[in-house]
C-alpha cells in the first residue's frame, strides 16, 4: 500500500519547514499583557491586509465567530445566519449558550447564497413581541454548499441592507482567501462592508493553529475581554503567530493551485458511473459528490476508500466531501481518482 492520501479537509496539512524554522526563532512575550511582538505583528498585518483597524489572534475559528457574535450583540438579540452555515451547524450553539443570543436561520440556495429579500424579511420590525435583530452573519466561502463564493456586489447588497436597519455584519471568512482567489480580487475589497471578519490560518493556509478576528479598534478592545473570559488568552503565543505570519503572507498566494486540483478531481469524479458532481459548485478547494446512483451510501464509500488509502468525509447520507490542499500534489489527485474508478461498480 502506498502513502495515505488525505482529502478530508484542508486542516490536515503539516507546518512547512519555513514555518517550523520561524516558530523556533520567534521572538515572544506574554500576549495577555500585549507583550508578544510576533502576535502583535500578526494582528497588525492581518488588520492591514483585510483593511480593518485592528486584529486579535484567537485559538480557533469557532472562538473567533463566538466572540464576534457576543461582542456585537447583547442578551436576547437575534443573529441572522444561513441554516447551513458553520456558525449554526458546527459551533455547538456557542453564541446561544454563552451569549444568550437567538439564531434566526434563513435557507441558502444551492450555491450557499441568501437573498436581500430573505434578509429584509428576517430583520425584525419594532414590536413589543419581537426580539431585536443585532447581527447578520455571512459565510464566504460557504462550506456546506461546497466551498462556494459570494461576490462583492452581492455581499455589499446584503451588508447595506443590514446597516440601513441598524444591524451589524460579521463575516465567517474561515476560507475568505479562497473566495478572494476565486474572484481575482484583494481580500480587503471582498470584506470592506463587514463590521468584523473571522478567518482561519489553519485551513488552506497551512498554519498549525489559529484564526484572526478583525474589525474596528473599540470592537477588538471589547473582544479581548471576551477572549479572556472564554479562556483564549494565550501567553507566548508568538510561537504560533510566527507560523501564522507565513500562512498569511505567503501561503495565501498559492490557493489557485488547490482550486485547479479540485477542478481536476471534480471532472474525474463526475465521469465515474453512479457518482455525480454539481460542477457549478466547484469553485474553490472542495468537491461534493452525490453517491445516490452508485449503489453505495456516503459511509460505504468513506469506509471503502479508507481501506484503499484515500481519506474523505461523508457530509450527508449520500454526500461525500473531498478537499484539496498544499500537502497533495498532482500525482496524489490522480492516484485518488484511479482508486475511486477502480472501486466503482
Ligand atoms: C472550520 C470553519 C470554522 C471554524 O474554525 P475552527 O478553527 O475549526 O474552529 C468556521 N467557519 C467555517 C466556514 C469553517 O469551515
Amino acid at each position: 500500500m502506498n502513502q495515505i492520501i488525505d482529502l478530508r479537509s484542508d486542516t490536515v496539512t503539516k507546518p512547512t519547514p519555513a514555518m517550523r524554522e520561524a516558530m523556533a526563532k520567534a521572538e515572544v512575550g506574554d500576549d495577555v499583557y500585549g507583550e508578544d511582538p510576533t502576535v502583535n505583528l500578526l494582528e497588525q498585518t492581518a488588520a492591514e491586509m483585510l483593511g480593518k483597524e485592528a486584529g486579535m489572534f484567537v485559538p480557533s475559528g469557532t472562538m473567533g465567530n463566538l466572540i464576534a457574535q457576543i461582542t456585537h450583540c447583547g442578551r436576547g438579540q437575534e443573529v441572522i445566519m444561513g441554516a447551513q452555515s458553520h456558525t449554526f451547524y458546527y459551533e455547538v450553539g456557542g453564541a446561544s449558550v454563552v451569549g444568550s443570543l437567538i439564531f434566526h436561520t434563513v435557507e441558502e440556495d444551492r450555491l450557499g447564497q441568501i437573498s436581500p429579500e430573505q434578509v429584509a424579511h428576517a430583520i425584525r420590525g419594532v414590536n413589543i413581541h419581537f426580539p431585536v435583530t443585532g447581527l447578520l452573519c455571512l459565510e464566504n466561502t460557504h462550506n456546506r454548499a461546497g466551498g462556494t463564493v459570494t461576490d462583492i456586489a452581492h455581499t455589499k447588497a446584503l451588508c447595506d441592507l443590514a446597516h440601513s436597519n441598524n444591524v451589524k455584519t460579521h463575516l465567517d471568512g474561515a476560507r475568505v482567501f479562497n473566495a478572494a482567489t476565486y474572484l481575482g480580487c484583494k481580500v480587503n475589497q471582498l470584506v470592506a462592508e463587514f463590521d468584523s471578519v473571522q478567518f482561519c490560518l489553519s485551513k488552506g493556509l497551512g498554519a498549525p493553529v489559529g484564526s484572526l478576528l478583525v474589525g474596528k479598534q473599540d470592537f477588538i478592545q471589547q473582544a479581548r475581554q471576551f477572549r479572556k473570559m472564554l479562556g483564549g488568552g494565550m501567553r507566548q503565543a508568538g510561537i504560533l503567530a510566527a507560523a501564522g505570519l507565513i500562512a498569511l503572507t505567503e501561503m495565501s498566494k498559492r490557493l489557485e493551485e488547490d482550486h485547479q486540483a479540485a477542478r481536476r478531481l471534480a471532472e474525474g469524479l463526475n465521469l465515474v458511473p453512479g457518482l455525480a458532481v454539481d460542477m457549478e459548485t466547484v469553485q474553490t478547494n472542495m468537491v461534493f459528490v452525490d453517491t445516490t446512483d452508485s449503489g453505495r451510501n456516503g459511509n460505504d464509500w468513506t469506509n471503502l476508500l479508507r481501506e484503499n488509502g484515500v481519506l474523505i468525509n461523508a457530509v450527508g447520507p449520500n454526500r461525500l466531501r473531498f478537499v484539496t490542499h498544499f500537502d497533495l500534489d498532482r500525482t496524489d489527485i490522480e492516484a485518488a481518482l484511479t482508486t475511486v474508478v477502480k472501486l466503482a461498480r
